[in-house]
């Protein structure tokens, strides 16, 4: 039996899914007249209690869009230094809106108002304008680490004094919202726009989602097809969504539980020397005397499947295909190999 934690990306539909794909209604998306597409937008804009949404192929789609919507040649991004959107999109800042980027550090992947205040541009002939603030939530690199509103809320309101567009990396903000229990319309009402992905926790095969106010996803729809997003008959695609949106969000906690018991696991191990705190999906081990390749490569021998994820560290993401049953084998394989 393959253990696969290399990311919450690797599920499978499963059998429910499946059915709603295959017999939800179709049509052209580009054409704007797939009903199922139409659907799962209205649906998920509802749930965030914005506007509009757009399905798209990826979350670094989404983010892009998003990304051009709201710079442009001598404009700056700021994030903090280990955003997706800055590590894990190819360049895309630079590529597709041809903006800078100021990058903040922070404990856990997270920066605060005061950080941000810091570094906007003044209105001078020197610096890049300063356009747009993103944040990610949960964050990634800070080993799934949650934002609450209270620590985003100074950091709309010094975005809106200034003018400055807000833009969320939501991937897996659902695996947030079920830990804090605080709600979609919460963080809908502070953001420009949030990019959220269907394909993580929430167990679809493909799809992130981009929602936004009417002006903004009416831009992105241009954007999305410079960008080659444009999907015919994606309400294939999109009925997984809906899907997902009904029956994987509350479970996400299971993942939660299951990736602490993998927390507590991996630190008795002699080669970790440190565990990130794990509030959601994610666990990060910090390894001692031994390299991530080479940590990987006993894990791998006993299939086991992980991701480096920086020079001393190692990443296990739980999802909708690790059970207990998952869990069991894993302490088992693992006990004497270090
Ligand atoms: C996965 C992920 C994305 C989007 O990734 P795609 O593989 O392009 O869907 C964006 N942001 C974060 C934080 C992610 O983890």
């Amino acid at each position: 039996m393959l253990i696969d934690l290399r990311s919450d990306t690797v599920t499978r539909p499963t059998p429910g899914m499946k059915e709603a794909m295959f017999s939800a209604p179709i049509g052209d998306d580009v054409f704007g007249e797939d009903p199922t597409v139409n659907a799962l937008e209205e649906k998920i804009a509802k749930m965030f209690g914005m506007d509009a949404a757009i399905y798209c192929p990826s979350g670094t789609m989404t983010n892009q869009i998003a990304i051009r919507l709201h710079t442009g040649i001598q404009t700056e991004v700021v994030c903090h230094e280990h955003s997706h959107i800055y590590l894990y999109e190819g360049g895309g800042i630079m590529a597709n809106s041809l903006a800078s980027v100021k990058l903040l550090p922070g404990k856990l992947g997270k920066i605060t108002a005061a950080q941000v205040a810091d570094v906007i541009n003044p209105d001078d002939v020197h610096a890049p304008e300063t356009t747009l603030v993103s944040l990610e939530n949960t964050m990634n690199k800070g080993g799934g680490s949650i934002y609450t509103l209270d620590e985003i809320k100074p950091i709309q309101a010094l975005c809106q004094e200034n003018g400055i567009n807000f833009h969320l990396d939501g991937a897996r903000l659902f695996n947030a919202l079920v830990e804090t229990g605080e709600s979609p319309a919460d963080w809908g009402a502070e953001f420009d726009t949030i990019s959220i992905c269907l394909s993580k926790g929430l167990g679809c095969p493909v799809g992130s989602v981009l929602l936004g106010s009417k002006t903004a996803i009416k831009k992105a729809r241009k954007v999305r097809k410079v960008f080659g997003g444009g999907m015919r008959q994606a309400g294939f695609l999109a009925a997984a969504g809906i899907y997902a949106l009904n029956h994987h969000v509350d479970r996400l906690k299971e993942d939660h539980t299951r990736a602490r018991t993998l927390g507590t696991i991996l630190s008795k191990l002699p080669v970790v020397s440190e565990i990130f705190p794990v509030t959601t999906n994610i666990v990060i081990a910090r390894l001692d005397g031994l390299s991530p390749e080479v940590f990987m490569g006993k894990l791998a021998d006993q299939n086991i499947k992980s991701v480096k994820f920086g020079k001393d560290l190692v990443r296990f993401v739980t999802h909708l295909d690790f059970t207990d049953e998952h869990l069991i084998e894993f302490e088992k394989r693992i006990k004497g190999i270090f």
